[in-house]
């Protein structure tokens, strides 16, 4: 059985406790390769050829840095399909998913980082005659990067790409549950000639390699993605030792539909935002309010367009939903899906796991489901689910829609779908989220701020953003007279 391996110092390394975890393909069910089981041993030998690797590396001059990123780039690219393969397998997407999307966007992160750091500069403060104020943009130091399961090597990748354009070297960890693609990356930095510690991959169990990274006492800043309990975690663990923070956190987002928006867009749209990569997209709108006077068409258009979509194998090119991540993820979706109907809920399609056959008969596989009839406050609509289900609820006025959509704790993006100008300003002004996409969804410019607000996280990624997070600003003043 295939073997990941831990990339430390610019080798492929066991780790130290020479025992691995089980790595399990969704769509089977079955163990298909093992992942290392590292602890903090291994997080340490990563940190010291890290920190080993930053001197050299922070005084890099940018132009070559780019060039050893756009080298990565090219090479993600020219794997393309192998890479969408494996990231199909090991976290069950749909493959043509993973090529379209997935691993396009993983080389973008790289080209697009790779590129910005030639234009990325700082800024000079004149005080007229008497000093000149500039300030400098150093590299923070060793980066620790943690990420999800659900978009495994496309957000593995933005946290990555941004921390080596900025001079930073890196301490990173993929999730357990999707490993896969990570440990393709080593081989690709390798294959690319990255200098050796610049980029570390540490595979494990995020208490434990992940806790090791946030709690080392030397690694100065973390850039995070996943749940927001796991970030209120981190937080507390990083805070007192003022560490700089980057938290990208869950989401419950807002799906506002009016009753003037262009209808076939918007539906077509609306079936992507909804099941997407089974729904387990942090942009997910899985909150659907519809305007009262289409709701009914709107009602049986979604439900009809939503029973055609086809659950199936992830690699066949007619698949639509794949399966879900894992089985604990799958019987955490189902408990929901059962919490709505105790909740007063109607299940109006879906609501149920889908059994396929042969080898796929294990799998972790949920029909896509849409629930009606639930208070806007209730916990189906309150708290995050991550899997193939939404709710749709009627509103009747601007401010009732508003005033639902802004009633989570999250606030990480919303959806609004009108074709009054006027109203769909007003309304991102006053929606509570980090990204309002306005008659589209998941149309993403990388220059722009990208994060949540409330408990959907601290900080932004995205643009000079991510390089302003990965430097830190020095002043130098400078009389003149
Ligand atoms: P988790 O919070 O469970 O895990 C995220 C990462 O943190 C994983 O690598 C995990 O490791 C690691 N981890 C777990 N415990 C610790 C710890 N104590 N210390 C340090 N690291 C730890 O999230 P999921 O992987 O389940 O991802 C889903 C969540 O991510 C959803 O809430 C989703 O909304 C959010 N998300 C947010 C995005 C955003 O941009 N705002 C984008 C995508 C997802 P391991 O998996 O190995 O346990």
């Amino acid at each position: 059985m295939e073997k990941i391996l831990n990339y430390i110092n610019g080798k492929l390394v066991e780790p130290v406790s020479k025992t691995y975890i089980d790595n399990y393909n969704p769509s089977t069910g079955k163990v298909y390769s093992l992942i290392p089981d590292s602890d903090e041993k291994d997080v340490e030998l990563a940190y010291q050829a890290a920190h080993a690797a930053f001197p050299e590396w922070s005084i890099t001059p940018k132009d070559k840095r780019s060039q050893y990123l756009l080298k990565i780039a090219s090479l993600i690219e020219q794997k393309l399909d192998k890479l969408a393969l494996a990231e199909s397998i090991d976290n069950g997407k749909p493959l043509k998913l993973a090529k379209s999307v997935d691993i396009p966007r993983a080389a973008s992160n790289f080209h697009f980082y790779g590129t910005g750091i030639l234009h990325y500069a700082s800024h000079s403060h004149s005080m007229e005659n008497s000093a000149i104020n500039y300030t400098l943009r150093q590299p923070v130091g060793v980066a620790g990067c943690i990420s999800p399961w659900n978009l495994p090597l496309y957000l593995f990748s933005w946290k990555i790409a941004p921390a080596l354009a900025a001079g930073c070297t890196v301490v990173a960890k993929p999730s357990e549950v999707t490993p896969m693609t990570a440990y393709l990356l080593s081989e690709i930095c390798i294959e690319a000639g990255l200098p050796v510690g610049v980029l570390n991959i540490v595979h494990g169990l995020g208490g434990k390699v992940g806790n090791a990274i946030v709690s080392h006492k030397n690694i100065p800043l973390i850039s995070f993605t996943g749940g927001t309990t796991t970030g209120a975690h981190i937080a507390s663990v990083a805070a007192p030792m003022f560490k700089k923070l980057s938290l990208e956190l869950g989401g419950k987002n807002p799906n506002i539909i009016f009753a003037d928006c262009d209808y076939e867009k918007m539906l077509s749209t609306t079936m992507l935002s909804s099941f997407a990569n089974q729904g387990q997209i942090c942009l997910c709108g899985s909150r659907i309010y519809v305007e009262k006077s289409i709701y009914e068409k709107f009602k049986n258009d979604f439900v009809a367009k939503t029973k055609q979509l086809i659950v199936g194998n992830p690699l066949d090119d007619n698949t639509r939903i794949g399966a879900v991540v894992s089985k604990p993820h799958k019987e955490k979706i189902l408990s929901y899906i059962d919490l709505a109907k105790q909740e007063g809920g109607t299940v109006l399609c879906g609501g149920h796991e889908v059994k396929l056959e042969g080898d796929l008969k294990d799998g972790y596989y949920l029909a896509p489901t849409i629930i009606e009839g639930l208070s806007h406050t209730c916990r189906t609509n309150q708290e995050e689910i991550f899997g193939p289900v939404v709710t749709i609820t009627p509103f009747e006025t601007e401010e009732q829609a508003l005033e639902m959509a802004n009633s989570t704790k999250y606030g990480l993006a919303s959806v609004v779908w009108t074709e009054n100008l006027t109203r769909a300003h007003r309304v991102a002004n006053n929606i509570h989220a980090g990204i309002v996409w306005i008659n589209c969804w998941l149309l993403r410019d990388l220059r722009t701020p990208f994060g949540g607000v409330k408990q959907s996280g601290v900080g932004r990624e995205g643009g000079f953003e991510a390089l302003d997070f990965f430097t830190e600003p020095k002043n130098v003043c400078v009389k003149l007279k």
